[in-house]
């Protein structure tokens, strides 16, 4: 058997030897192809093609820019300063600006900056005047709760981004005290029970709680995962670009007042809150995330007021003869709201700059021209 298979071995040589292929032909591999593209107008057929793929790729926008859809178009004149590289809002859609002719597009060759995942939930708003500052540099903002701030973290994780919460001023439930920048442990599980209907009523649970729990997932990424997180609690905001119906105070008076209708003050109206202007706080955003610090950190104006005295800055700045009625409160209701900003004074070197007197007068333009337009914005001016 063995000598058998050595055989064979020998044999398979012998006939491989014998074997001589015809020399090869060199310039038969380039006339090859050629004859082939000229045989039977293939070359047309392929110009066609070229030209319709030229045609598409230039009448389709490109797939590498950010745009966001924008309910209104105001955009604060202060705003507009201070953007470098300001977006540019054309029939309601924003996109990163770099001419006219070329809304959207991110030339070839810019290489982007870092990655920056911004999470926010609730106040849309807001996130509407970050995108401002944001997607023209390159960044994502999202605006989402618990589930999106899992995968947005998972997100994050996988690229390499440095990742924002923007957390809210909820997370304090109905304190005993001014917030500073950590859940004391009497005021946090008392709202906790009381939020989650553990006590009597819980009408807000799912907002706080979810942004609790947003807050506990982005520290484990970061303890566990190594994903760079900043998180901010953010206080009562109000500026242009607010949902008119949302049912939030400042809206609504403003709201109501340019309405002729009378302001609703819920309860004794004795409640207080702050309110920051929305530039103020998207500057301490972006201290936060440019900046080392991880948080939490209170962004909001220290300046607070009843809700009665807020209704008397509102009659001041747009009818004086305005009308108050009061109508019943929800239990779950916090009596104050202030928020302590010296962790984010000492470490961002930030605090607002815009008091309510002077901020609500931007507001009440950018309603007055939502509400009733432009034609009638001279008539109801002179209120
Ligand atoms: N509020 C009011 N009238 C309104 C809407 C709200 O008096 O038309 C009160 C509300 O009871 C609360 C405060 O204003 O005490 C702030 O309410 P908002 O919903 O604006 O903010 P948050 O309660 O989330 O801080």
């Amino acid at each position: 058997m063995a000598s058998e298979l050595i055989f064979r071995g020998h044999e398979s040589q012998h006939v491989s030897d014998a074997y001589s292929p015809k020399p090869p032909k060199p310039w038969l591999s380039v006339t090859r192809p050629i004859r082939y593209m000229l045989r039977e107008q293939r070359l047309v057929f392929v110009f066609v093609g070229i030209a319709i793929a030229s045609l598409v790729f230039a009448v389709l926008p490109s797939s590498d820019h950010h745009h966001a859809q924008i309910s209104d178009s105001y955009i604060p004149s202060e705003l507009i300063r201070s953007q470098p590289h300001r977006s540019m809002y054309q029939n309601g859609h924003l996109s990163t600006g770099f001419g006219i002719n070329s809304v959207g597009k991110i030339p070839l060759g810019l290489k982007r900056k870092g990655l920056r995942i911004v999470v926010t939930g609730g106040a849309g708003f807001v996130g509407s005047h970050l995108v401002d500052r944001l997607i023209s540099r390159g960044d994502s903002v999202i605006v989402t709760n618990v589930v999106g701030t899992l995968n947005m973290l998972g997100l994050a994780k996988r690229v390499g981004a440095r990742f924002l919460l923007t957390s809210t001023s909820e997370v304090y439930g109905d304190p005993l005290q001014h917030p500073k920048s950590k859940l004391t442990g009497e005021t946090s599980i008392r709202s906790k029970l009381k939020k989650c209907g553990l006590m009597e009523t819980g009408v807000r649970s799912c907002y706080d709680e979810g942004k609790r729990t947003a807050e506990t997932l982005t520290m484990d990424y970061h303890r566990g995962a190594n994903v760079e997180v900043r998180i901010a609690r953010i206080f009562n905001t109000y500026g242009p670009r607010m949902c008119i119906d949302d049912g939030r105070v400042v809206s609504n008076f403003v709201a109501q007042a340019l309405r002729k209708e009378p302001l609703t003050v819920y309860g004794d109206g004795k409640q207080t809150r702050s309110f920051q202007f929305v530039s103020d706080l998207v500057e301490g955003l972006m201290r936060l995330m440019e900046g080392e610090h991880i948080g939490p950190f209170n962004l909001g104006n220290p300046g607070e007021f009843t809700m009665l005295e807020l209704a008397q800055v509102v009659q001041e700045t747009i009818d004086p003869n305005a009308k108050i009625e009061f109508r019943p409160n929800t239990e779950d209701d916090p009596h104050k709201r202030k928020p302590d900003i010296t962790k984010a004074k000492d470490l961002l070197g930030w605090e607002p700059k815009v008091p309510l007197r002077k901020g609500l007068p931007m507001m009440v333009s950018d309603f007055r021209q939502r509400i009733f337009g432009d034609h009638k914005e001279e008539v109801t001016s002179s209120a």
